[in-house]
Parts: structure tokens; sequence; C-alpha cells
């Protein structure tokens, strides 16, 4: 019986734009490519060893395969170039890479220094279904799910406007979309990410943030060891199911039992995001609810200023507020940092990422 592979190999060859990416293959699909060529197992490693450690974005560039080889994989197989449409650069060094993917659905991906890291915040979408009221790239809906290829092509693409001796140190899955509504590719690209085949990054620099799409937060923690980030938000149902509908589906009570379940690893903590909206969610009354939801949790609490947007409805807390705020977590033994806006003057600061450059479509 033809395997479902080699089916799909026959169906794509004829027509180039429905050849899938190499990068959407698992390494177990590589090598059954190989295997299917009648080439040698070990010519898996070399090509993954390309696509993933050289970052090349053509077959051609795969010298030490053998010709017949690179023509076959070429036959059937792509790798979708990187087609960084623009670069935006920010006096503090954070820099907005616009991507733009084959069908000319447009995507942000941020380069963000600080201290001794450089973080790289990569899109999972292009839009996002979950349509919390406070972040811009919920404005567009949901175009489509990214491949595979396309979330890991921004680290390429990113790769190439790092300074020299510049590095990333950190990955979040914190730009445009739903890490968790697209789990089968996020999961391929994170296997990608920290396999010895893929680029052996180390999960503790990676980090997934999610809304609270609890079945596949379960599902992350089982298959991965990355860190995770949960868009919490609001204190009560009522202002969590007014600020990010999914409260509605899974309230407070039950994202936070699932996640005391959740198999985190030695020493590794939760993190809660929690952007200040004023006159929503920054009382002190707030911040003791707070405490004592997250007190039974290995939890930690990220501030986030609210960066405003056209039509936002939302404003932010001033800095008083978000320390004296941050002030009462901690007097409940509640760790707590203030992430500081990066980028805000090339709107690439968090829930800005919106494709203002969309192309006349
Ligand atoms: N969908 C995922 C990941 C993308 S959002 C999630 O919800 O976690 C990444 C972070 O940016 C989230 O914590 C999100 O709530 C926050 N964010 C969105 N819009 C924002 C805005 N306008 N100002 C500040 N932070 C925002």
């Amino acid at each position: 019986m033809m395997s479902e592979t080699a089916e799909q190999v026959r169906e794509s060859a004829s027509e180039p734009s429905l050849r899938r990416d190499l990068r959407d293959l698992s390494f177990e699909e590589l090598e059954k490519i190989v295997a299917e060529s009648g080439e040698q197992p070990y010519r898996a490693r070399q090509i993954a060893h390309w696509l993933y450690r050289r970052g090349v974005d053509s077959i051609d560039a795969m010298r030490d395969l053998p010709a017949a080889l690179r023509a076959f994989l070429k036959h059937n197989f792509k790798i979708s170039p990187f087609a960084v449409a623009a670069v935006h650069r920010s006096g503090d060094g954070t820099r907005k890479l616009l991507m733009r993917l084959a069908d000319g659905e447009e995507i942000e991906t941020v380069i963000i220094p600080a201290d001794s890291r450089v973080t790289l915040c990569m899109s999972s979408q292009a839009g996002c279904a979950m349509r919390c009221g406070f972040c811009a790239t919920a404005r567009m809906g949901l175009h489509r799910n990214l491949t595979a290829g396309e979330i890991i092509g921004q680290i390429f693409a990113a790769r190439l406007e790092l300074a020299e001796g510049e590095e990333i140190t950190n990955y979040v899955f914190m730009g445009m979309g739903e890490p968790l509504a697209n789990y089968p590719r996020l999961l391929q690209t994170l296997r990608a990410m920290t396999s010895p085949w893929g680029m052996g990054i180390s999960p503790r620099r990676i980090t997934v943030s999610t809304v609270g799409l609890l079945p596949m937060m379960e599902r992350l923690l089982a298959d991965t060891s990355v860190n995770l980030a949960v868009s919490l938000h609001a204190t009560t149902d009522e202002v969590r199911s007014r600020i990010a509908p999914i409260n509605q589906r899974y309230p407070i009570r039950q994202l936070l039992d699932t996640c005391a379940k959740l198999p985190l690893k030695r020493r590794s903590r939760i993190t809660f995001e929690y952007v200040m909206l004023s006159g929503v969610n920054d009382s002190p009354a707030d911040a003791r609810r707070l405490v004592k939801l997250l007190a039974p949790l290995r939890a930690k609490v990220n501030l986030i200023f609210f960066n405003p947007f056209e039509g936002a409805g939302f404003s932010a807390t001033g800095r008083p507020a978000v320390e004296a705020f941050q002030a009462i977590l901690h007097k409940g033994n509640l760790t707590a940092t203030i992430r500081e806006s990066r980028g805000r003057d090339i709107a690439a600061a968090c829930g800005q990422l919106y494709a203002e450059h969309r192309s006349a479509d």
C-alpha cells in the first residue's frame, strides 16, 4: 500500500504552488521521503542540517546531496523564501520585520534586545480569532494558520537582521495569533527548534503564550517542555469575559485548576500576563484577588503596560498605579515583574502587530 506521504508527493508534484515546504515535514516524514527516493537513511539528517542549522532557502544549496536526490526534492517540494517586505527600526534597538507570505498575507516578527538578551517575538497565525478587546491583531480576525515553514522561517529572516555578534537568546510566541489554535503546526515547529536534528535550541529558552485553550495547554505540556505564559488579564469572570471572550468557554476557575495540574518541569513556573487597563482591571482589590487566585500555583506575574491603538476603547494604567499594584502582589509573596514597552515608536509593541501595510488586494 502506498503511504500517505507518497500519495501527497505524487499529488503535488505537478503543481508548484501546492508543493509542501520541506520544513512542514516531520523528521519521520523526511526519513520516509529519503527511503522512497531510494537513498541512504543518513540523507534525512543532511537535509535537516541544511534546513535548520544552515537555514538555506533553496534545495540547490544542499551541496552534499546527490544530484538525483536534489532533483527529486525540487520536483516534489519547495522551501518558501523568507520575503521580508519591510524592516522598521526603533530607537531602542527593537526591529520589526514585516514578512510577506506567498499568498500575500503579512505577518510580523520582532527582534527585542534588552540587557544581555535578544528575544524574538514570533507569530503563529495571520490575524487571530480570539477577539480580545485590547488587542490590535484581534481586529483583523483570523486570516489563516501559518505553516511550520512560515513559523520557523521567521527565525532565519530575523537572523539576517542581527548585528555582528548579536544572537537570539529567547523565543516567545507572543506575536500575531493564538499559538495553541494552530497546535499541529506549532508542535512541528517546536520539535524542529528543539531537536538535535533541528536547531538544538533549549526548550527553556522558548515560551508559548496562550489566552488559555485548556485542552491544548495540557497537550503542549505533555508533548514539550517549553515555558508557558497564560494571558489572564482579569480577576473576575465578569471582567475577563468582557475583555477576553474565550473566558465564556473556559472561565477563570477552570483555567487555574488546569494550570495547577500541569506537569511543570522542576523549578519552572507559569507566567501570568496581565495587561493593565485603566479603571478596568487595575484596582488594589484586583491585586488582592490576584494574590488569592495564584497563591496555590507555581506562578509569576508579568504586568504589561497597555499599548493603545486607534479605536481601542481602553487606556493605559499609569506607572505609579502599576507599581502600587505590583507592591500588593509582592506583599502577597507573588513574584511580579513589569514589562517595559519596547519598540513603541514603530508600533511593534504587544498588541500592535497589525498588518497595516497590506498591499492592494
Ligand atoms: N494569543 C496569545 C499570544 C499573543 S498576545 C495570548 O493571548 O497570549 C501576547 C501578549 O500581548 C498577551 O499577553 C496579550 O494579552 C498582550 N497584548 C495584546 N494586546 C496588547 C496591548 N494592546 N497592549 C499590551 N499588551 C497586549
